[in-house]
């Protein structure tokens, strides 16, 4: 259970009674003129999140975030969440009421999630980002990003096909519980990625970030009742419902989940979501994996 607290310093994310731990960064401004109206989702392309927090503790990094979280769900603090972190750079954003808000950083929390980003297949299968960390095969999906092609540089130059490294479900769980924090208290408007406000020059959190859907849960969990989606009816044959997150996985029922069967989300696995069936009575009947891109908030 996540709590902020003002300290003389600034504000600090807790753990239960437990401050998590801050590895303080120079590479921050003052206080925001006015609440952060952002939330702003990064990769770190790097290896750990902590070599990325460390990084963030040198002056030459020029760079920072509020919070890095590691794959495992461990959250580290670099600077106060009422000061101005250097995460976003250049950047631009249409905000809700039409305004167009340039230089995120001084409107914006930033947090870093711990991911090799964009990856191209090395010979022996594996894949390599343009740092040089590895990735294993079973942890990347290959897709195009929306905004073209990624530079790698060297002999590789452009790259349309890419591989992007999955988020596991223990991070995405403690952004969830971090973001649905951050929003409330400082009452933030929305959650962007740095590919959508410096969209050409950055490219993270990447295709295998689902936003869509990490929006839906955080602004649709307020109530913390059960949150109830439906199969889209442009669903072609119906939604397979598995055993397991993937095609590979057998098939829970030999008969498809038809358009408008209504499912509570319970977790999710890159787009793949464990989810319970709910008939007309509001009855469970079964559980199962499904592909969450043909289902809809109901
Ligand atoms: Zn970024």
């Amino acid at each position: 259970m996540y709590s902020i607290r003002t300290l003389s310093d600034g504000d600090f994310l807790y753990d239960g009674g437990q401050r998590i731990e801050y590895l303080p960064s120079p590479n921050a401004s003052g206080g925001f003129a006015r609440k952060p109206r952002f939330l702003v989702v990064h990769y770190t392309a790097g290896s750990s999140g902590r070599s990325s927090a460390r990084w963030f503790t040198n002056p030459a990094a020029k760079a920072s975030a509020h919070l890095t979280i590691e794959r495992d769900g461990t959250v580290i603090q670099s600077v106060p969440l009422s000061k101005r972190a250097w995460h976003a750079g250049r950047s631009a954003w249409r905000s809700r009421d039409g305004q167009t808000v340039s230089g995120l950083n001084s409107h914006s929390i930033g947090i870093e999630l711990a991911n090799a980003g964009a990856c191209v297949r090395t010979a022996s299968g594996t894949w390599k980002n343009p740092l040089g960390v590895t990735v294993g095969a079973d942890d990347v999906m290959e897709a195009r990003h929306r905004n073209g092609p990624v530079w790698f540089g060297g002999s590789l130059g452009n790259v349309m096909e890419c591989g992007w490294e999955l988020y596991p479900q223990a991070q995405m769980r403690s952004l969830i519980d971090v973001s649905l924090l951050l929003m409330s208290h400082y009452g933030m408007e929305e959650i962007v990625g740095h590919d959508d406000i410096s969209p050409g020059r950055k490219t993270d959190p990447g295709p295998a970030f689902d936003m869509e859907t990490f929006r839906g849960i955080v602004s649709g969990r307020e109530d913390d009742g059960d949150q109830f989606w439906t199969v889209r009816e442009d669903t072609p044959g119906g939604l397979a419902i598995r055993s397991g997150p993937g095609k590979e996985n057998p098939l829970v029922q030999d008969r498809a989940l038809a358009p408008g069967t209504r499912v509570a989300f319970n977790e999710a696995h890159g787009r793949w979501w464990f989810v319970t069936v709910v008939n007309d009575a509001g009855e469970a009947e079964l559980d199962g994996w499904v592909y969450s891109r043909y289902l809809n908030a109901a």
